[in-house]
């Protein structure tokens, strides 16, 4: 459901007389001398020439090569956290700090998984973030469901002793919208399995790809489940594994993960800010997420959010260009197992809710940017059209009504809240190759694609900065974001 009819119908019960915050001056539309900055802005970005390392593309380049893989509370984590506040600094931002973060830390050790009969073979697989380990070798039979409401409903016993397999492909689109359903197989499915007395479960990898890459992706145990250990194939070995079960003879495999979790540990999130020239208090947030998954270098998850953003600041500054209100760029910590990083930052800042204008997040891959959403109030919505006229020129239409509108994961906690937001909708058709496997690495990032997202950040957080008016930030009830 799109959530802007349901804003709409608020609005038209609404008593606007008791809203004066909905008042037509609101309406006022933003100065042509803003317009045509950022028309410079968006072009200068396109241009992609920075010499001083302020490309998105240098950026995640530079993140990639010198740390590489980031999981969140590990030792190159915490280096991230340095290089994100030397390359703020770097690139003129005039007021850098971090915000602490508290999560509990995993590492995933040593994992194989291999047939023992009737067809034996090794299987390419990888624990589910936050799983638990075997405790050395555990062998047994597997029983496979065609997806997550099969397994649901099995019979209380069916599964003692037995390693769940559920088998559900995801499908493939551009906006992403075979990830939700697919995925609950991730998060629900080792403690639905563990209930019914699964030894340990293993699923698709959630991803569109067909190489033998399996992808890695959170968990959530609940409270009143047992604790079972769980596993992705490659999408290649879940075909392999529904092969030999379609035979009918019981197939057998052993599965060693070394999953660990070692307790609350803090981290950061890193902020830079451009301060605002008239309204320094208020601000509009950009932002990515710092941390990634240990299997590949975390270039398109999401170094390249990171890099999107950090650069869009950079632009600005390059351009000498202070607008009203401050632009703040958030690299996000430990977005991966659950947003931690997107929830500190609500819960530090709520009594200063009003001050957020705007958040935008960049989280979705490294491809061009199609369409821009917001979830803003009604008054709004012309600043919203008029930053979308500036967009289109680079193939950006603005989409009022888009039912896969969505504030992103970090943000997406602030917006809940009721913070304005908007959302660049990057295009995710090849994202799910890659997402969260050993092959998300800097040879799956355009560079020109980059500058493009830079340009229309720079443009979003610019226009935004600039707009008369609030956006809506804690006045209403805004459309609440999907997870
Ligand atoms: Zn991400």
């Amino acid at each position: 459901m799109s959530a802007r009819p349901f804003l709409a119908s608020i609005l038209s019960l609404a008593c606007l007389a008791a809203l004066p915050a909905f008042a037509a001056t609101d309406n006022t539309p933003l100065p042509a001398d803003a317009l045509a900055t950022a028309a410079k802005l968006r072009d200068a970005g396109m241009a992609g020439d920075a010499t001083d390392g302020s490309s998105a593309y240098d950026i995640v380049e530079s993140l990639t090569t010198e740390i590489g893989e980031r999981l969140a509370g590990t030792p190159p984590a915490e280096r991230a956290v340095e290089w994100a506040k030397a390359k703020f600094k770097a690139f003129g931002y005039d007021k850098v700090y971090t915000e602490p973060v508290t999560f509990e830390m995993w590492t995933r050790g040593h994992e194989d998984a291999n047939v023992v009969s009737p067809y034996p073979q090794h299987l390419a697989i990888t624990a589910l973030g936050h799983s638990v380990g075997t405790n050395g070798p555990l062998e047994a039979d597997i029983v496979e469901f065609a997806n997550l409401d099969a397994l649901k409903a099995a019979k209380p016993g069916t599964l003692d002793g037995k390693i769940a397999y559920i088998s559900n492909r995801m499908q493939r689109s551009k906006d992403g919208s075979g990830y939700g359903p697919a995925v609950m197989a991730r998060v629900d499915g080792p403690s639905i399995a563990g209930k019914l007395g699964a030894k340990a479960l293993l699923i698709r990898s959630i991803g569109t790809d067909h190489e033998r890459m399996p992808h890695t992706g959170i968990l959530e145990y609940t409270a009143d489940a047992p604790k079972i250990p769980a596993a992705a194939l490659s999408n290649s070995d879940a075909d392999l594994l529904s092969n030999m079960l379609r035979r009918g003879a019981p197939v057998r495999v052993k599965l060693e993960l070394g999953g660990e979790m070692h307790g609350m540990v803090t981290s950061y999130n890193v902020i830079g800010e451009i301060t605002g020239r008239t309204r320094p208090d208020e601000v509009v947030t950009i932002g990515g997420h710092l941390d990634s998954w240990d299997l590949g270098t975390g270039a398109i998850d999401d170094g390249a959010g990171v890099a999107i953003t950090m650069g869009a600041g950079a632009l600005l500054h390059r351009l000498h260009l202070r607008p009203d209100r401050t632009v703040r760029v958030i690299a996000y910590m430990d977005e991966e197992a659950g947003s931690f990083g997107g929830k500190a930052y609500a819960e530090a800042h709520l009594a200063q809710l009003k001050r957020h204008q705007l958040g935008a997040e960049s989280d979705f891959g490294a491809a061009r940017i199609y369409a821009l959403h917001a979830g803003v109030k009604d008054s709004a919505w012309p600043v919203i059209e008029q930053i979308g006229q500036v967009l289109a020129p680079l193939g950006i239409v603005t989409e009022r009504n888009a039912t896969d509108a969505d504030a992103g994961p970090d943000t997406g906690e602030f917006a809940a809240k009721g913070m304005a937001w908007a959302q660049l909708a990057q295009d995710g058709t090849d994202y799910f190759d890659w997402h969260h496997t050993a092959n998300d690495t800097l040879d799956k990032i355009d560079p020109k694609a980059l500058d493009q997202q830079a340009a229309a950040y720079a443009v979003l957080a610019y226009l935004a900065a600039e707009a008369k008016d609030s956006m809506g930030s804690g006045e209403m009830p805004l459309p609440k974001p999907e997870q």
